[in-house]
């Protein structure tokens, strides 16, 4: 079984029923179903065949899901990639993914016409119509430029379907890793299925469910939690093209959305709106949190301003993502990211690779058919990650007696100060306490005496805080060498496309 096939099973199913609504229009399954058939056998008709590499560069939108489910129904590999990535970033990725088709939107062909040159190998853009204007068709790439309505609508619906192999690579995610050049992390067939699957049952989807994606979809996060899983019981998916709190308050409103996924910041922005123009969620069944360390006076917060419940799981890419979530039918854990989804195993680990009691910090490690089969073209890479079996993650973490796992930070985020391990989320969570803190992050600094010393950067709500007041606050409940050297006050925190705040460009901020 894979996702495309399982959707064919679910249109048979359930033919009428609405698969995602997307600007107001719905789409049923039996309609999905055609026009990814019929996209898969355009895509066939172009020449392409299983194992091809094709790059999905699109928004939030149909085009992604048709484009994603078409591509993997002709078996061939599929590529999401973020529509704004520079011109550098995306070639790299486009020459190291060996990538021969783009499916992309009319917005982002200028984007093509300046690296197409130092990509030989691409030999069609398909583009997806996203307004009148179709000055795109008179670019200096028009030969190798295909409609997408125009292969969606009229291709064959008489397909022969590839057997797909469970182990065949069905997307390569581009990951920034730790260090270095984004490295591919490729997901078989198996993976994503059994990921959404088994997100699906432990969460408890249904087909009555109508899941709010508007986390990107080229982001792991939502491509299962939002998309796929909600896709495999007949659920339907509310598409937001670009997250803003109205967007979501609006879409859900008007369509009675039952669950909503979205990363720490997203919380904080909805919050936020909500106190100056109250809003109604009392459709929603579930909040989920991931992607980063949910703050627990946020989540009391929201959960309080709302009346619902936020429940917080853990993934990695590299896991197609879930590993944990707090479970729904045994009580939940603030600051916890839940215990391991069925089917997925979660360990706590010395430097030597044993499991370290309960209450100890080791590195989190994750075993089960989620795990990626390794980064693509990079065997050194994949066998660091990849070692007996386990996946590691490079998060620490402990796990208490009854098997919840907390993240304490990244591996690589920790700062020693003095010898000291200091982990930048504790002294986050303390200033997230603070009444007029609505953002931090905490990075470690060279220091001349103490080889490194705390710094924070926080986004306060009223401009007569001082760092006096903040250190103080600090000093009530950390440690003394936790506690920031120097707090920076900001406007906003530098934050990537999911919403992730990026402890990396304000260490560089800070060594510029
Ligand atoms: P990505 O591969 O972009 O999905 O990023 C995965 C990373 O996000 C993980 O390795 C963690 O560092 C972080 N992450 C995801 N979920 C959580 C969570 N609930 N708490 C803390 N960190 C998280």
């Amino acid at each position: 079984m894979n996702i495309s096939e399982r959707l064919t099973q679910t249109a048979t199913e359930n033919p009428s029923k609405a698969a995602y609504i997307f600007q107001d229009q719905e789409t049923s399954y039996q309609e999905l179903e055609g026009a990814v058939t019929k996209f898969a056998s355009s895509l066939k008709d172009l020449g392409y065949e299983k194992g091809d590499h094709i790059a999905l560069v699109t928004g939030n939108s149909p085009y992604f899901v048709i484009g994603l489910y078409g591509a993997l129904r002709l078996g061939l590999t599929v590529i999401p990639v973020n529509p704004i990535y520079t011109v550098d970033e995306m070639s790299y990725i486009l020459k190291n993914g060996d990538v021969k088709g783009v499916i992309t939107m009319d917005l982002f062909v200028g984007k093509f016409e300046h690296m197409d040159k130092n990509l030989p190998d691409i030999r069609h853009y398909i583009v997806a119509e996203t307004s009148q204007d179709m000055s795109w068709q008179q670019s200096s790439l028009s030969d190798k430029m295909k409609s997408f309505t125009m292969l969606a609508q009229a291709g064959s619906l008489e397909l022969d379907r590839p057997t797909l192999d469970d182990e065949d690579t069905a997307v390569i995610l581009y990951t920034s890793g730790t260090t270095g050049a984004p490295k591919g992390a490729m997901l078989t067939h198996k993976n994503l299925y059994s990921n959404a699957k088994d997100v699906a049952d432990y969460l408890k989807y249904s087909s009555d469910d109508r899941v709010i994606a508007a986390l990107p979809m080229f982001h792991v996060f939502c491509l299962t939690v939002s998309l796929n899983a909600p896709l495999m019981n007949g659920g339907t998916v509310l598409i937001v093209p670009k997250f803003s709190p109205e967007a979501v308050f609006a879409m859900t409103k008007q369509w009675q959305g039952t669950v909503f996924a979205g990363v720490p910041t997203m919380y904080n922005y909805l919050l936020q709106y909500a106190t100056e123009h109250v809003q109604d969620f009392s459709s929603i069944r579930l909040c989920i949190s991931g992607g980063a360390s949910m703050p627990v006076a946020l989540l009391h917060s929201f959960e309080k301003a709302f009346n619902v419940i936020v429940s917080e799981g853990y993934g990695l890419s590299e896991a197609s993502p879930v590993t944990c979530f707090n479970p729904l039918d045994r009580p939940r854990k603030p600051g916890s990211i839940g215990t391991s989804i069925w089917n997925v195993e979660n360990k706590v680990v010395d430097e030597l690779g044993e499991e370290v009691p309960a209450g100890e910090v080791g590195e989190l490690i994750v075993r089960g058919p989620n795990v990626m089969k390794g980064y693509y073209k990079l065997p050194e890479e994949s066998s660091v990650a990849l070692r007996d079996g386990w996946l590691y993650t490079g998060d620490m973490a402990t796990m208490d007696e009854e098997g919840y796992f907390f993240i304490v930070d990244r591996k690589k985020d920790m700062i020693l100060v003095g010898g000291y391990n200091v982990y930048p989320r504790e002294v986050e969570e303390v200033l997230y306490n603070n009444d007029h803190v609505t953002e931090v992050a905490v990075i470690g600094v060279p220091d001349p005496n103490l080889g490194e010393s705390v710094q924070a950067f926080v986004v306060v709500d009223d401009s007569r805080i001082t760092e006096e007041e903040l250190t103080r606050y600090c000093a009530e409940h950390l440690a003394k060498y936790k506690i920031p050297a120097t707090i920076e006050f900001l406007e906003e925190l530098p934050k990537n496309t999911t919403g992730k705040i990026l402890r990396k460009n304000l260490r560089e901020q800070v060594k510029q």
